[in-house]
């Protein structure tokens, strides 16, 4: 009856380091085959544990700003202590062609970029459940510097002041309930009316036919 757009859907996901937007998406992902995350390339060193290709695409400057000039990235920020991250197009749209839903895991300054040439794309932010919980956490995961910290912690204020130019805001306290309300942030866009191509309603003339003949037949 309803014909809706087989496009998946693109999900920009912001939220200050340490709000745990990583773990999320990487629960989402894992529990459902429609869904993946976006690589980003960036000039930061790995930290401990990630994986060139998996956790990021991890660049020299020279090859980043060689991708500049090429047109690679859909968006690209300077984000923590000058290093570049940067959002490669070329999967984005042949996923999102195939109905496979792609998650932006990016800055509020990538977002606002986004924004610009994808108008349908969704925008959640994560937030922590208060600063000082943001503050354990940023510290007891051991991987960033006393200076880094504090830059990261300054950037989470300005962060969360943009929070109302996002479509949603999960507070990140329980896991688990963040995991539903992503999903069922998915379930909702995925109702949305503008993503209706076309409705079949069949010939109103003949349906009103069968119902008179239903009647008819009846009362016989
Ligand atoms: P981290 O160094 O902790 O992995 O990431 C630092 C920040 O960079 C996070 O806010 C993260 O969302 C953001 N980020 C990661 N990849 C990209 C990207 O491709 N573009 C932009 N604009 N920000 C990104």
């Amino acid at each position: 009856m309803i014909k809706e757009n087989e496009q998946g859907i693109l999900i920009v996901v912001s939220g200050p380091s340490g709000c745990g937007k990583s773990t999320l998406n990487q629960l989402i992902v894992s529990s459902r085959k429609d869904t993946i995350i976006s690589i980003s390339d960036t000039t930061r060193k790995p930290r401990e544990g990630e994986k060139n290709n998996v956790d990021y695409n991890f660049i020299s400057k020279d090859e980043f700003i060689e991708n500049i000039t090429n047109g690679k990235y859909i968006e690209y920020a300077i984000v923590h202590s000058n290093n570049y991250y940067g959002t490669p197009l070329d999967n984005i749209d042949k996923n999102l062609s195939q109905g496979i839903n792609v998650i932006l895991e990016i800055d509020i300054e990538g977002a606002r970029k986004v924004k610009e040439n994808k108008k349908d794309a969704v925008f959640i932010f994560i937030m922590p459940p208060s600063m000082q919980i943001l503050k354990s956490r940023l510290i007891s995961r051991k991987t960033e510097t006393k200076e880094q910290i504090v830059e990261r912690f300054k950037k989470a204020y300005q962060e969360i002041n943009e929070v109302s130019k996002y479509n949603y805001v999960i507070v990140n306290e329980d896991i688990n309930e963040s995991i539903e309300k992503m999903n069922s942030i998915i379930k909702c866009e995925k109702c949305r009316v503008d993503r209706i191509e076309d409705i079949y309603l069949g010939n109103q003339e003949e349906i009103i036919h069968e119902i008179l003949m239903d009647f008819e037949q009846k009362e016989n």
